[in-house]
């Protein structure tokens, strides 16, 4: 459905039907679920998921409520080893398996970000197509009618799921365009004045009015006043600066590069990587890796990528500023990622705190690598990842995510010392 308000209404409305109507409402559901569908969803390595038109091939239902989605296990997901065999049923009447070789045992359902919640698979798919279409985590919280801290803990653990299968996989052999874009960083959640003051010498961004500026300072006021004037004004009386070029970006600290180098295949790395201008040592340590020596790399003018071509022998096109093609190279695919990503984050009700940046970004990645699916599949596929219908490569990597883990991230960048 298009409207998003309509949907949202009609979910809610369920609520308030009665038992009879529930009934109509599941038949009426079934049977529209049961037609023929003229696609199957194709999973990652080819497994296929079967088409749901013969109902006897339907492993699990589609409409559910009681019975948790099942995966597919075919070895140990401590050690990887094939030889497992069944182990009795968890008190959850799930499957347990034992390891013959390390001997550890596991239910079928370790490590799956959807076995340790209590929303059923209409919930999560309704969190899923709201992350993908952008609703916020309050219409989300209404349409499924769970909190708000519930649905965020379960779209950060999607976005976790993400990266801890996919992370950076993608590498480069042909026509690369590299390019960094800067991102504001943000310490949303960080409620120590001092080190808003001390290190990154600014007032937190919501406090916008003068007044509100000074309230926060309250003591610290007179204390700047007479140790660095100069700062005291720069906070109270400076608007917002905007950035403006590289420069202010490495003097200010305020801003994190993210770097992005996408070809012609779709392969795409993007990662939120220094505070500041990444230097020559940063690209090559980031970069070295994943572009081979038969690649062409394309960038503009910035110093930073000529030592890394130099030093692993691969073909650099730099594009000087003001032009935008110069023969069979330019940079249109990475100007178009990046002002992608604009528009993905201007599609969420808050800009992402840095701490939670690459998660995002891995989202962004996920999504731009799904691109030619349309919105139900893209919803079906990502549900299917989480709930472990992958490969056995895969299904190893996905391991329990906690909402403490979640909150006590790192900076994801390397800050060269500024905020520690
Ligand atoms: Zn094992």
């Amino acid at each position: 459905m298009a409207d998003n308000t309509n949907y949202g209404d009609f979910i809610r409305g369920i609520d308030k039907l009665t038992s009879e109507q529930k009934e109509v409402l599941y038949e009426r559901l079934k049977a529209e679920l049961s037609r023929p569908h003229s696609q199957s969803i194709e999973c990652e390595n080819a497994e296929v998921i079967e088409n749901v038109s013969d109902p006897e091939k339907i492993k699990r239902p589609r409409i559910l409520g009681k019975s948790k989605p099942r995966s597919v296990i075919e070895c140990c997901l401590h050690c990887g080893s094939i030889s497992i065999k069944k182990y009795g049923l968890t008190k959850g009447g799930i499957q347990r398996y034992r390891c013959k070789d390390c001997g550890k045992t596991f239910s079928e359902n370790y490590g799956l970000i959807t076995h340790y919640t209590h929303l059923s698979e209409w919930q999560w798919k309704e969190i899923i197509r709201g992350l993908i279409e952008g609703l916020s985590l309050t219409e989300i919280s209404k349409n499924i009618s769970t909190s708000v801290g519930t649905v965020w803990s379960c779209r950060m653990k999607i976005y976790q799921s993400i990266q801890n299968i996919y992370e950076y996989c993608d590498s480069f052999n042909s026509i690369v365009e590299a390019d960094g874009k800067y991102e504001r960083i943000s310490f949303k959640g960080y409620k120590d004045k001092t080190f808003f003051i001390d290190k990154l010498g600014r007032l937190p961004r919501h406090h916008r009015s003068r007044k509100e500026r000074i309230e926060y300072l309250a003591d610290d006021y007179k204390k700047l006043f007479k140790c660095n004037p100069h700062l005291l004004k720069e906070m109270v009386y400076s608007s917002n600066r905007k950035m403006v070029g590289r420069e202010t970006i490495d003097i200010n600290h305020q801003h994190l590069c993210v770097m992005t180098a996408v070809d012609r295949n779709n392969n795409i790395y993007i990662k939120p990587v220094t505070s500041g201008t990444p230097t020559s040592h940063d690209v090559d340590r980031y970069l070295a890796d994943r572009i081979s020596s038969d690649a062409i790399l394309v960038t503009d003018e910035c110093h930073s990528y000529k030592y890394l071509c130099r030093k692993n022998r691969i073909r650099h096109e730099i594009i000087e500023s003001g032009t935008f093609v110069t023969d069979t190279f330019s940079l249109s695919r990475v100007n178009s990622i990046h002002s992608s990503l604009d528009r993905f984050f201007r599609s969420k009700e808050y800009y992402p705190a840095t701490k939670y940046i690459d998660l995002y970004l891995m989202m962004f990645w996920w999504l731009k690598k799904n691109k030619d699916l349309n919105g139900n599949d893209v919803v079906s596929k990502l549900y299917l990842i989480m709930t472990g219908y992958v490969s056995s490569e895969t299904r190893q990597k996905m391991k329990r995510i906690t909402v403490k883990e979640l909150c006590n991230r790192e900076l994801p960048i390397d800050t060269k010392g500024y905020y520690i």
